[in-house]
Order: structure tokens, then sequence, then C-alpha cells
């Protein structure tokens, strides 16, 4: 078996683009440009919580770069570095592989470099700590929400959540659908562009890891406000709108996790702005509400008349 450098040496070690020393030293050594701040982040995902302990070795190298991604796209920054410390139960040389290919496809992508991570043995567990900058003041918080607001979300929402849902066998999706819902759990595509764009004049952003009404909540709990949503114009795919009407539907569009778009508030002018980046990245972007003094989150029906909010978060596996 080879040992841990060699592993490292193999698999990890890449040319980087914008790192002083990277991997192969006691730590790495990057340089913040002036008038930048570092935005740092990290996350783990665990085997058996976070993902499957067979899940695609390729997948899981994106993913558990991507969630991270995701973190730094919604705080409006730069991804420029990042570290990787894994825990693996065996050396498998082809796993390896393939989530390397994983995690470098998209890393590259955004000209991020690995810059060090550590190696061990023991139940899978991979966790990834990013690194970005941003101009001076200018990162979106979860506090800077403000009375009047737009709500907006990117993309469709609920979809990863239908697909874990499928995998569980809770409900059955056809071929297309399972690619579409499967593509959004295990793919996800970190809106960094969106994130940049949306910096120039956004008040407040947050990523969907948790599901709409917990992470929004978020929000609204930093800014100290409140909200109200439009439950008809929540972004769905036509696949989940055939759920809709049942309680797992409500559910995965309301408390689904593991989206990873982009939620967003921004003021009312702005929303030529808004649109006009939708159009530039062709990414949706839909206005699901705005921003109340206080009192929670308010959903509303077509008729305006408040509906009932049970759902409140994602438990992990546990839809
Ligand atoms: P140390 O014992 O000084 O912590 P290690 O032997 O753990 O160093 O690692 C050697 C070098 O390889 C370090 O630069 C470390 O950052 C890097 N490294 C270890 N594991 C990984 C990994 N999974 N991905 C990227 N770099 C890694
Ligand atoms: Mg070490």
């Amino acid at each position: 078996m080879s040992s841990e450098f060699d592993l490292i040496k193999r698999f990890f070690t890449k040319p980087t683009d914008h790192t002083n020393l990277g991997i192969g030293d006691d730590a790495a050594l990057i340089n913040i440009p002036a008038g930048y701040e570092l935005v740092v982040s990290t996350d783990m995902l665990v085997a058996g919580r976070h993902f499957f302990p067979d899940a695609d070795p390729y997948q899981l190298g994106h993913k558990c770069l991507a969630v991270n991604l995701s973190d730094i796209a919604a705080m409006g920054a730069t991804p420029r570095w990042v570290t990787l410390a894994l825990a693996l139960p065996e050396a498998n040389e082809e796993w390896l592989k393939y989530f390397s290919e994983g995690f470098f496809e998209l890393a590259s992508k955004h000209q991020v470099d690995l810059i060090g991570g550590d190696t061990n043995r023991g139940p899978l567990n991979i966790c990834v700590q990013v690194m970005g900058v941003s101009p001076e003041r200018r990162a979106l918080r979860r506090d800077g929400a403000k009375v009047g607001d737009q709500i907006w979300v990117s993309g469709q929402i609920g979809n990863a959540a239908l697909g874990l849902a499928h995998l569980l066998k809770k409900i059955d999706l056809n071929k297309e659908e399972t690619e579409l819902a499967l593509a959004a759990l295990h793919t996800p595509i970190p809106r960094i562009e969106l994130g940049l764009a949306l910096s120039e004049f956004a008040h407040s952003a947050i990523d969907i890891s948790d599901g709409l009404l917990a992470d929004l909540g978020h929000i609204l709990e930093c800014s100290q406000v409140g909200a109200e949503l439009n439950f008809t114009a929540l972004p769905k795919s036509p696949m989940l709108e055939k759920y809709i009407a049942t309680d797992l539907g409500k559910k995965c569009l309301l408390a689904g996790g593991d989206d990873y778009e982009l939620c967003f508030t921004a003021p009312v002018e702005k929303q030529t702005e808004v649109k006009a980046i939708a159009k530039a990245l062709d990414i949706p972007l839909t206005c699901i509400g705005k921003i109340t003094r206080s009192g929670g989150i308010s959903l509303l029906d077509p008729l305006g008349h408040p509906m009932p909010i049970s759902q409140t978060g994602f438990d992990h596996f546990g839809l």
C-alpha cells in the first residue's frame, strides 16, 4: 500500500495559481491583497449522515467542495484557497482517483488552489476549509435585511430533497426526474458568480443548505425583521409540482436541504438590477416575498391567507 505521502503527492498535489507555498510544508503561505478581507468557512461531510457510505467518489469530491464554495458564494466573495482533511477507512486508490477528479474539476473551474490538508485512517469523513477574499466591508451578511426589501431565491428549490426521498423509496420518480433530482442532490452548483454580482447592492444573503424556512429564518433573526412569503411564488420544478399537494412535496419545497441556491434580500429599487443579473448569468431569480417589521415568517396562499407552517427545518435522512 502506498504511504500517506505518496497518496497526497499522486492525488492531491497540483500546481497552484495564486499561492506562495502550497502542499508539502508544515503550513501553506498565502497573500491577502491590501483592501480585502479574508473570508473563511468550513463544512464537514460525514458518511452515514451527509452521504451514504457507498456514495460515488467523483460526486463526493465535487460535493464536499461545492457545499463549501456555496458558503463563499453566500458571502458574495471570491474563493481562492482550500484545505482538505480526510479520514479514510482504507487507502483505496481507485476511490481516491475519482474523488480527487471530482474535487479538482470543480476547483479548477473556480481557480481555487488546494493548499494543504490532513490524511488519516478512520471512518470516512471529509472536512474542507475554504478561504476567499472580499473587498473590505463588501461581504453579504445575514444581518443586513431591511424592512421593505424584496426576498429572492435563485434556481429551483426542493429538487435535492425530492432526490433523497426517491433514494429512501418514499416516492418513485421516473428516469428523467430521477436524473434531475439526483443531480441536485449529488452535484450542486455553487452560485459564486451570482453572489459576487449581488455583493454590489444586496442587503443580505444566505445559501439554502438546511431548507428555505430555516435558512431565511437565520436572516430574519440576525436582521431582527420578519417576512411574508408567497407560497405559490416559490420556484419549483414540474417534478415537485406533482407532489405539491402532499405533505412530502410541501416539506421538500419549504424545508428540503441541500439545494445550495442563494436566498437574498435587496431594496425594491434594485429589482431591475436583479433581473439583469438573472439574464446575464442565465440563472432564474424569483421574488418570493418581502421583509416585514417582525413576526417571523408568514406564508401566504394565493388569496393572501396565512398557511400553517409545521415544516421548519431539514432533518438529515429523516424526510
Ligand atoms: P504534518 O504532519 O506536518 O501535519 P502531513 O504529513 O499531515 O504534515 O502532510 C504533509 C503535507 O501534505 C502538508 O503540507 C499537508 O498540508 C498536505 N496534506 C496532507 N493531507 C492532505 C490532503 N488530504 N489534501 C491536501 N493536502 C494534504
Ligand atoms: Mg498531519
